[in-house]
């Protein structure tokens, strides 16, 4: 039915989609299926809903709740639907296929006078199916929103077997409930994104990027309130970082440097965007130069071309890969509101160095969207096995200083099949029930994604 490339029991072939990116777990799955087409996808899904055959959805394979990993079930990748099949000026669209990576998307919307405003360290490889199914935030959210609010029309195979072609392009259509808002951040539990109309915006004409050393996240939020204020909403990131995290950085990742001269407690980077040649300098110009008065910036530089931006941008997308060889983490990618960000990291620092003496806390995140990724990692030299074994009870501790700040325990990961139980905790039983209701309307067999959300 897939025909040649179309399946494969190699297991070699298949072994790099078991490896979830953390190497946290190994999966397994008897076959893998990789469709070319949507009828493909519904072919697939089709013959394995009337055997009762769940299936595990990938695209790039970089979720961080693994959601993706196999664990039994038949694997569908969408690594063969890479077609971009319009770019329109006029809607201002890109319609891409689910296989497409984000990367790939970047390129096609530039060639066209365009962009599309999401950024993630994992943009090679991350796809617009995966995109979308995680409900994507990234660096741009401040700005622009999350993946939710760019995407204008949506193509996917139903758990059923079925086609539904909601490829449209209309920026109005209030005919209903709005399927595409479902199947967005519903990790694969309600159908297969086969393809996907993405809003694009204009080109900027100036850009912006300053790396700024600081005391405090109070500061970085004054700081902030500062940016939004004087730019009048140009604010493209504002990214915020620990200096144990940029020491790992620097000490792990090849070719990194401290941009500033002394060490400080925290940084931020800082991107403004406009449409107006030389409008974003001046307002950076002037954004900084308040800060350092106001004694709320204690150092700062500016990049001074295309390269020195994407290296200081390089500091931040590296925090992640900067501390895989520390050894153990605990990751929590946490979202309160904006205001309470120093408050969370206050209690949470304060919590957790109780609660784990010697442990190391590298703190960064999306301050402009108040979501924080808390990674809490083993002593320096200390074995990983009792940390790890400690890792459900610390995110209990920091989940709940979560909760009680009237945050969310998952800003913008998901729950997939890592936090799902945790995330049931933390919901009203009048909204689980809801959202198992809508689950079993749709895929009463539960065919997709059997172990990801409620
Ligand atoms: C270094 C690094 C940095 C990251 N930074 C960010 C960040 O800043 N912001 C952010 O939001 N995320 C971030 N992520 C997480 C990840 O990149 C995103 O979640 C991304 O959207 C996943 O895309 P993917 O194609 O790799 O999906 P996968 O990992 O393959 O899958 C993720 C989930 O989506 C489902 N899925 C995938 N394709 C489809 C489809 N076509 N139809 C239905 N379901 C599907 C899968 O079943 C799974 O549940 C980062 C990850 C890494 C490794």
């Amino acid at each position: 039915m897939l025909g040649p490339g179309g399946w494969s029991e190699d297991p070699e072939r298949i072994a790099p989609k078991l490896l979830e990116w953390r190497d946290r777990w190994t999966g397994h799955t008897p076959f893998l299926a990789l469709p070319g087409s949507t009828a493909d996808v519904a072919a697939v899904v089709g013959i394995c809903a009337a055997a009762g055959q769940a299936i595990t959805i990938q695209g790039g394979n970089t979720g961080l709740v693994g959601g993706q990993i196999p664990l039994g079930e038949v694997l569908l990748s969408t690594e063969r639907m890479r077609a971009i099949r319009d770019v329109d000026g006029d809607d201002d669209v890109i319609v891409a296929e689910a296989g497409v990576t984000l990367a790939a998307v970047h390129d096609a919307a530039a060639k066209a006078g365009r962009r599309f405003p999401i950024g993630l360290a994992s943009e090679g490889s991350a796809t617009v199916g995966g995109i979308v199914s995680t409900n994507a935030g990234g660096t741009q959210v401040l700005r622009h929103g999350m993946t939710r609010s760019l995407v204008l029309g949506l193509e996917a195979v139903l758990p059923s077997g079925e086609v539904w072609n909601g490829l449209t392009r209309l920026r109005k259509d209030n005919t209903g409930y709005d399927l595409k808002q479902l199947l967005i951040g519903a990790e694969g539990t309600l159908g297969v994104v086969t393809a996907a109309a993405l809003k694009l915006s204009p080109i900027l004409a100036s850009r912006a990027v300053a790396f700024v050393g600081l005391a405090s996240p109070e500061a970085a939020l004054k700081l902030l309130g500062r940016a939004k204020a004087e730019t009048g909403g140009a604010v493209e990131a504002f990214e915020l970082m620990g200096r144990l995290g940029l020491e790992f950085v620097i000490r792990n990742i090849a070719g990194q440097r401290d941009p500033l001269s002394g060490p400080h407690p925290w940084y931020v980077l800082a991107e403004f965007g406009s449409g107006e040649p030389g409008a974003s300098e001046a307002a950076m110009e002037r954004w900084l130069a308040s800060g350092l008065e106001a004694g709320l910036i204690a150092d700062a530089v500016v990049a001074q071309s295309d390269a020195q931006a994407a290296a200081l941008w390089a500091l931040r997308e590296n925090q992640s890969p900067g501390q895989k060889p520390e050894g153990a983490t605990w990751k929590h990618d946490i979202a309160v509101p904006v205001s309470r960000v120093p408050e969370f990291l206050n209690r949470a620092i304060a919590a957790m160095e109780a609660f784990a003496p010697g442990a190391r806390i590298a703190a960064f995140g999306h301050v402009g969207d108040g979501n924080i990724h808390f990674d809490v990692l083993r002593g320096e030299g200390a074995p990983d096995a009792p940390h790890a074994a400690r890792r459900d009870e610390g995110a209990r501790i920091v989940h709940d200083i979560v909760a009680d700040l009237g945050g969310s325990i998952s800003a913008e990961h998901g729950l997939g099949a890592m936090k799902t139980a945790e995330g049931a905790r933390y919901k009203s039983a009048a909204e689980l029930a809801v959202q198992r209701a809508i689950r079993a309307a749709l895929d009463p067999r539960r065919i997709l994604n059997p172990r990801v959300l409620f």
